[in-house]
């Protein structure tokens, strides 16, 4: 089934924002029926494949489409350029969505997010996005565990899901693995978790990878949701934590680990929490959690029409 959605989304594009907010006091919560803001943070990806100037508009879209969101665009510097400069108002928003790995922040910025964090902010972690700041620890703890960039035992267990519980496995080794980019099921470990209500117990999620031998801290998390590729997809054949939450001082986090390109992010359950996993990391809660028609079943994936329409000509 297919929709079309994302016309006329307008977007305020910030590049190279200078106050980190760091001091300012109270964090600027929105109030009940102010729509919710978010920083959807890009800029850079490490590796080729993740190309967030493709995947940003289409998740500015589906938030944008739920209808509840204020979606502002971070761009940090390019890869490798200065970005002393580079410390966003963190405060002045309700929740910061990752689409970002790349360089590591300036010291100040690092202090501001944490401290945003710890004051009630909420943050997205969407696939790549934890591959990023392997050497950050307090990142490593809001993200419950990442993969790549070096990681491996030394920081921490490998993490999955086993005998209805979260494994952890000390065993050593690279920390970081993916089967092929295929269709694979989705069961939902916590059906009463807002983010998670209504939706079937298992759905087929639509052609992405499947992040696996993930490594972390691991603390504080709560497991929503599971994915299995089996070795004939190159999988583990393991049942992979995909969807969950973290809590990190008084900040919430959501986390999804797929989200590889726009086919991916095009799959309605990965739209479907996405919109929810952002509402409840801004507000602890979810206002509407009836399950769109065209949400995928345990047989058949179900994605819309996620192309963005070209920008109109300036002189028209
Ligand atoms: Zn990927």
């Amino acid at each position: 089934m297919n929709h079309r959605i994302g016309t006329g989304l307008l977007l305020l594009s910030i590049l190279f924002p200078a106050a980190c907010g760091v001091g300012e006091g109270d964090q600027a919560m929105s109030q009940p029926g102010e729509k919710i803001r978010v920083m959807l943070l890009d800029g850079q990806m490490i590796y080729d494949g993740h190309k967030w100037a493709e995947t940003s508009p289409v998740f500015a879209a589906i938030l944008a489409s739920a209808g509840r969101f204020d979606v502002e665009v971070v761009t940090s510097p390019e890869r490798g350029r200065p970005n002393d400069d580079f410390c966003p108002a963190f405060s002045d928003y309700d929740v910061i969505v990752a689409n970002y790995e790349g360089d590591p922040w300036p010291q100040k910025t690092m202090d501001a997010f944490e401290q945003y964090m710890r004051d009630g902010g909420g943050l997205v972690v969407i696939h790549a996005a934890d591959n990023a700041f392997p050497d950050w620890p307090a990142w490593n703890e809001m993200i419950g565990f990442g993969g790549w960039g070096g990681r491996d035992e030394q920081s921490g267990p490998m993490i999955w899901w086993d005998d209805g519980k979260i494994k952890y496995d000390e065993s050593p080794g690279p920390g970081g693995y993916h089967g092929a980019n295929a269709d694979w099921p989705v069961t939902v470990r916590d059906p009463d978790h807002p983010i998670m209500k209504g939706l079937p117990t298992v759905w087929l999620h639509c052609c992405d990878e499947l992040y696996s031998k993930m490594r972390g801290p691991g603390q504080n998390m709560h497991v929503l949701a599971t994915g299995r590729q089996s070795p004939d997809q190159k999988g583990t054949g393991r049942d992979e934590i995909c969807l969950f939450t973290v809590t990190w001082g008084d900040g919430r986090i959501f986390h999804t680990t797929m989200g590889h390109d726009v086919r991916s992010i095009s799959c309605v359950g990965f739209i479907t929490t996405l919109q929810r996993g952002t509402e409840w990391a801004a507000t602890g809660k979810v206002m509407r959690t009836e399950v769109p028609d065209d949400f995928p079943t345990a047989e058949t994936t179900s994605t819309r029409d996620m192309t963005i329409p070209a920008s109109p000509p300036e002189n028209n």
